[in-house]
């Protein structure tokens, strides 16, 4: 395994040994074999750049099937990450159905590395504990149908500390909920504990209530008895209830979803008890529901795979657990393992766990994000970053430069030459503009995109915090005039004389599309106020004026925002070819 780390296949190699062993030589050495699956359930280095680079070769080699040599030579060139944890479940799965002690020393030594090495309060998306966390949840989900009462007993306590402890990714936080109300609807004398869990939920970690809401919103769907279906939907209510009024954005918006469910239960299945008892919450939740950001909001969540498709019951299947539920929550594709891997490493449908889902409906969701673009989301929840790409942090003089004594050089040098051609590009003018936090974003918009010169009303706003907030430093590295508003007509004229062409970013009857416009070489952009936009008087020194055409109700767009678009418009025709 651990030579495994740092060359590929080998792994892989080890796994496919272990399966052609026969069963009763691999029970001779099963402490040993449970210590290297456990390994090799959770494999999958994500930090060797280079290996992921030969993998990712091998697996787009093998994509292109008979067409290349490569691949009739040998059928298959390289194995991947996700091979090795399906051949080592499938090795743990055969052990499983004869003898009854392993499920449970593997479960038991999961939740010991989970408590030692992976528990944090919070973690980003994608990391590679973000992936040992997911990987390390399929296992459980697969073998809680061979644990004993007292196995769930202990894995629901993990799973409470865990959910009240740590700020989960998506992808765990459902499989953790999933866990949850599997062990619950096996063993229903449980549910009175969770109940109490709910409570504690309050004053150890607010968010996740929301993970509370859905189990109980999961249990009341699949409870089958139809009386302890209409009992437990009463005392879901009840407990739900308060927290549609919490101050928590996301625990609010969970509530409000479950009880809209519970009331839609009840309706269907005709729970008059719950009906009459909260006839008056219900009109009230009708209100609230029916508020523009509320309806979009509860809409996105009723409607997402997990609320609106998902059944803990019927999706209970290798194919939800190790492709679906992954691609649906948003983690990295590399997560992913088909239903067709699975085949080829042994998984098929057992006793305990069918291999495909017998409906498509969770196949033809697509994949946004369970908990993505909620508008108002509180810092508790994740932010669920586009997959398979990261920010490039670009410095661009990070090469050039030694110390920081020839980085204020260079600003210097840099600013002298810049001045030089301030005779040629675009010019901005923001001198009727008020605000700091516009001129300083401005000031750095120009400086990403090689402005000649920025125009501000007065020198004083560099000085400025919320100037510098939002500047960023890029004053330092453009060239920044001053000219007073009053002052603005003279300058416009003067500009004039030696060649530019004074553009007016405003809507005005005859104004120009930006996307219909082509700036000359010597453009001057002058930006309006905030409020009254550019006064009357200086309309007619404009050349020309020119507007972004917009689709929405709102009059007008902001003026950073504005300003941005028009120089990345110039910046495309003349500085980005
Ligand atoms: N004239 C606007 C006022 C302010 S918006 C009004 O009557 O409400 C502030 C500035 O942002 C405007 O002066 C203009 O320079 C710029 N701006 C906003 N939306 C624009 C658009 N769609 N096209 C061009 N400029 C716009």
């Amino acid at each position: 395994m651990e030579l495994g780390e740092s060359m590929s296949g080998v792994c892989s190699l080890l796994m496919l040994t272990i399966q052609n062993i026969n069963q009763d030589h691999k029970l001779n050495f099963v402490d040993v074999l449970s210590e290297i699956l456990l390994e090799a359930l959770l494999y999958g280095p994500s930090h060797r750049r280079d290996l992921r680079a030969e993998n990712d070769t091998c697996t787009y080699i093998r994509s292109l099937e008979e067409d290349t040599v490569l691949n009739g030579i040998r059928r298959k060139p390289c194995i991947s990450d996700g091979e090795v944890r399906a051949r080592a479940l499938q090795i743990l799965l055969d052990l499983c159905s004869v003898r009854q002690d392993i499920p449970i020393q593997i479960v038991e030594m999961l939740l010991q590395k989970d408590k030692c090495q992976l528990q944090k309060a919070r973690y980003f998306s994608d990391s590679h504990h973000h992936r040992l966390k997911n990987r390390l949840m399929q296992v459980l989900l697969v073998l809680e149908p061979y644990l004993s009462y007292d196995a769930d007993l202990k894995l629901a306590s993990w799973l409470y500390e865990s959910l009240h402890k740590e700020n989960h990714q998506p992808s765990v936080r459902h499989q953790q909920e999933w866990l949850l109300v599997t062990i619950l609807f096996r063993h229903r004398k449980l549910i009175d504990d969770m109940w109490l869990k709910l409570k504690e939920a309050c004053e150890k970690r607010t968010g996740s209530l929301c993970s509370f809401t859905a189990v109980v919103m999961f249990l009341a769907q699949i409870l089958d008895d139809k009386l302890d279906k209409e009992n437990f939907v009463d005392k879901s209510m009840s407990e739900i209830f308060p927290f549609c009024m919490g101050q928590h954005f996301s625990v609010r918006l969970y509530a409000q979803v479950a009880l809209k469910k519970l009331w839609d239960l009840s309706r269907k299945h005709n729970f008059s008890k719950v009906l009459q008892k909260y006839q008056v919450m219900q009109s009230c939740l009708e209100v609230s529901l029916s508020q523009a950001n509320a309806v979009k909001n509860v809409h996105k969540l009723v409607n997402d795979f997990w609320f609106g498709v998902f059944h803990p019951v019927q999706h209970y299947t290798f194919e939800t657990i190790f492709y679906d539920l992954p691609r649906l929550s948003s983690i990295c594709s590399d997560e992913w393992i088909a239903v067709e891997t699975l085949k080829e490493c042994g998984l098929d449908s057992n006793n305990t766990i069918l291999l495909e889902n017998a409906d498509k409906s969770l196949k033809n969701c697509e994949s946004i994000s369970s908990n993505s673009g909620l508008s108002d989301q509180p810092e508790e929840d994740c932010v669920i970053e586009e997959m398979n790409n990261v920010q490039k942090k670009v410095i661009p003089w990070k090469y050039m430069l030694h110390d920081a004594d020839s980085l204020s050089v260079f600003s210097e040098t840099m600013l002298q030459d810049k001045k030089a051609v301030a005779q040629e590009g675009l010019i901005v003018i923001a001198s009727l503009i008020d605000r700091a936090p516009n001129l300083g974003g401005l000031c750095r918009t120009c400086e990403v995109f090689g402005v000649a010169q920025y125009v501000i009303g007065n020198l004083k706003y560099l000085e400025d915090k919320q100037f510098q907030n939002l500047s960023v430093s890029a004053e330092r590295w453009l060239n920044v005039i001053e000219v007073k508003s009053v002052l603005l007509p003279h300058y416009l004229l003067e500009m004039k004389r030696h060649g530019y062409i004074v553009i007016g970013a405003e809507q005005t009857s005859n104004s120009v599309k930006l996307n219909e416009f082509n700036f000359p070489k010597k453009s001057l952009v002058l930006l309006g106020n905030e409020k009254e936009g550019i006064p009357a008087n200086l309309l007619p020194i404009m050349d020309t004026c020119v507007e972004i055409p917009q689709l929405g109700v709102i009059r007008s767009l902001n003026v950073h925002v504005t300003g941005a678009m028009f120089i990345w418009e110039y910046s495309r025709q003349w500085s980005l070819r």
